[in-house]
């Protein structure tokens, strides 16, 4: 089944700056992994970010100014850059789905199952799954590149991912067999 890797909100403001998850940091080297093996197959590589319009909006006045467009905060952090054929998506939700061309784009690489990674575990991941979900994907989430800021919400988020969307849930050396193990 064709596969996209999502990177989900790996921003200098969520990992660095003012939204911090002091576990956003250590899931950074898994992910980097990810994106090597996906690169090496040519499978798509695919960054969901944050990009809100500055005192516009809604989420903005539950947790203050964060990666508003064209600033350091809103740029994928550099250990993760993107590179030449990997795809960008920009939301201004939890949900990378939301208002965004990423079911489109999805479709017209046939792809079939999302493995997500990036943070928050229990907030744009999940929102994002939710409606991964209600458009017939299959969903892995990688719990080893996944973060929250608690790892009790990390777990119960990946609890309910797992219950309620059918989620898969695998670490990132299982990604790596599945995608670089020879095929038969
Ligand atoms: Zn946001």
């Amino acid at each position: 089944m064709s596969k996209a890797l999502l990177i989900i909100d790996m921003l200098n403001d969520f990992v660095y700056g003012s939204l911090k998850l002091p576990a956003a940091k250590d899931i950074v080297p898994n992910i980097k992994r990810l994106i090597d093996a996906f690169r090496s197959q040519k499978m798509p590589v695919i960054y969901v970010n944050d990009n809100h319009v500055r005192d516009v909006d809604l989420e903005l006045k539950l947790w203050g100014q964060h990666a508003i467009t064209g600033t350091w905060g809103s740029k994928v952090i550099e250990e993760l850059k993107p590179q030449g054929h990997d795809f960008i998506v920009s939301k201004r939700r939890y949900s990378g789905f939301f208002a965004t061309d990423l079911d489109l784009l999805l479709r017209e690489l046939s792809v079939k199952s999302l493995v997500l990674t990036g943070v928050a575990t229990d907030i744009c991941v999940l929102h994002t799954a939710a409606d991964a979900f209600f458009r017939g994907y299959e969903i892995i989430v990688v719990s080893d590149a996944t973060a929250s800021l608690t790892h009790d919400r990390h777990e119960r988020a990946l609890n309910y991912m797992k219950e309620v969307y059918g989620a898969k849930i695998l670490s990132t050396a299982e990604i790596e067999n599945i995608l670089l193990k020879p095929q038969p």
